[in-house]
């Protein structure tokens, strides 16, 4: 029996048993390494310890020899089953998604992969932050999956760069390099949950104090509003609803959301981590749960604490002309790109006027951030007064 390694620790666990279960039964097995390039402890400081820092990280990681892609094996060289009593999709539990997920499988991969290494990929540093632009691979739910694998992505990018290279088109070449570092996070992020398998429900970065998130019933209303994209917050609410609609959010706006719900909400990253892992196809462990600790402060290479989003400034300078807002909230379709942007400071009146079904913000942004600072401030034992604020 061959399989290839995962590394979260439910997977090693699952894993072990399965490798005693085929001992015991006297089956021969084989693992490969093919999710990542580089394994988990093979990129390591000089003292031989995983990263925390994803830049020194990402500089090893970018000069390593990368593996070619494996020729896909011939009919001939694969077991044959037949009848085998394997269960359905729906025995296993599973049903129809209820969101419009993209087109899945390796053949649907294959064409996102070429389209985007066609144009795309030569704008990717540019355009990777506006969600209205659609301007990132969508592969991460194939890199998830496995249907098509980290190597035959690499080898695309790689031939991508080599073409900008020879026509000496030094800002194509740092795109593509831009895009070969994200391929690089999903790596870092697997080395840090493989290092520290117990981050995937505790806080990464200790504070001195626990952290005293919002846990009452407001709160738990507030989350729910949080998780129907009804916050108020036209960057925020969008998100939330692509997720459904599509079970995929784009990059920039799960950090919105996701200071959101930690800094504006003080709601505990724990809620944000099970409600993604509950809708999102890409759903990865290593890279949910990572994404949601940078943006609570509480991980490695964490944002500092006191750098908090404003989803009016995010939604203004990434969203500028609402089209993203009004792609997913269409209670807001004829509003204009100033008003969504600045909803939060209208007249109960003036919003009533706008979009009538649209709700009001859920909180007040000013007021939760200066919350926010101080509920850090008191994890990390220090005086109200004097620590810094952006
Ligand atoms: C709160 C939060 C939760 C997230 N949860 C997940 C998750 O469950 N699964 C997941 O794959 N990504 C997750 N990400 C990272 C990132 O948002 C997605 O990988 C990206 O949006 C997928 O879209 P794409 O394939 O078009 O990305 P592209 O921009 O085209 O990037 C190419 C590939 O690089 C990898 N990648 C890109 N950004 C990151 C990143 N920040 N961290 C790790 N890998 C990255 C992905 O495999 C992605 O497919 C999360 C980020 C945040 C802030």
């Amino acid at each position: 029996m061959f399989w290839n390694e995962d590394y979260s620790g439910l997977a090693r666990e699952r894993d072990a048993r399965v490798r005693m279960a085929l001992d015991d039964a006297g089956v021969a097995r084989e693992t490969r390494h093919d999710a990542v390039h580089h394994e988990p402890g093979t990129i390591t400081t000089n003292a031989g310890d995983p990263y925390a820092v994803y830049t020194y990280f990402w500089k090893k990681w970018r000069d390593r020899d990368k593996h070619d892609p494996f020729d896909a094996p011939t009919a001939d060289d694969l077991a044959a089953v037949t009848g085998a009593d394997l269960p359905t999709v729906e025995e296993l539990g599973f049903s129809e998604p209820a969101a419009d997920v993209q087109e899945a499988g390796t053949a649907a991969a294959r064409e996102r992969l070429a389209a985007f290494c066609e144009e795309a990929i030569y704008r990717y540093d540019e355009d990777r932050d506006y969600p209205g632009k659609h301007a990132t691979s969508r592969l991460s739910t194939d890199l998830k999956w496995g249907t098509v694998g980290v190597r035959e992505v690499y080898e695309a990018t790689a031939t991508a760069k080599a073409e900008a290279d020879a026509d000496g088109d030094d800002d194509a070449v740092g795109a593509v390099e831009e895009f070969q570092s994200q391929l690089a996070w999903r790596e870092f992020y697997t080395q840090v949950l493989w290092a520290n398998p117990e981050v995937v429900d505790r806080n990464y970065k200790e504070y001195e104090h626990d952290i005293e998130w919002r846990d009452d019933d407001e709160a738990m209303a507030d989350l729910q509003a949080w998780k129907e994209g009804e916050t108020g917050y036209p960057i925020v609410d969008a998100g939330m609803r692509q997720l459904k609609a599509e079970a995929y959010m784009h990059n920039r706006v799960r950090m919105i959301v996701a200071s959101f719900l930690t800094k504006d909400l003080l709601l505990d990253w724990r809620h944000g981590y099970a409600h993604f892992k509950e809708h999102l196809a890409d759903h990865d462990t290593a890279n949910d749960n990572g994404g949601w600790q940078w943006a609570a402060s509480t991980g490695t290479d964490a944002q500092p604490y006191f750098r908090i989003f404003n989803p009016m400034t995010q939604g203004e300078r990434y969203d500028p002309d609402a089209e993203y807002v009004k792609e997913y909230v269409p209670e807001l379709a004829s509003v204009s790109a100033d008003d969504v942007h600045s909803w939060h400071e209208l007249s109960v009146g003036r919003r009533r006027q706008l979009a009538p079904q649209y709700p009001d913000p859920v909180v007040d942004h000013s007021e939760m951030r200066e919350r926010a600072l101080s509920m850090f401030k008191r994890a990390r034992g220090e005086e109200e007064e004097g620590a810094s604020a952006d």
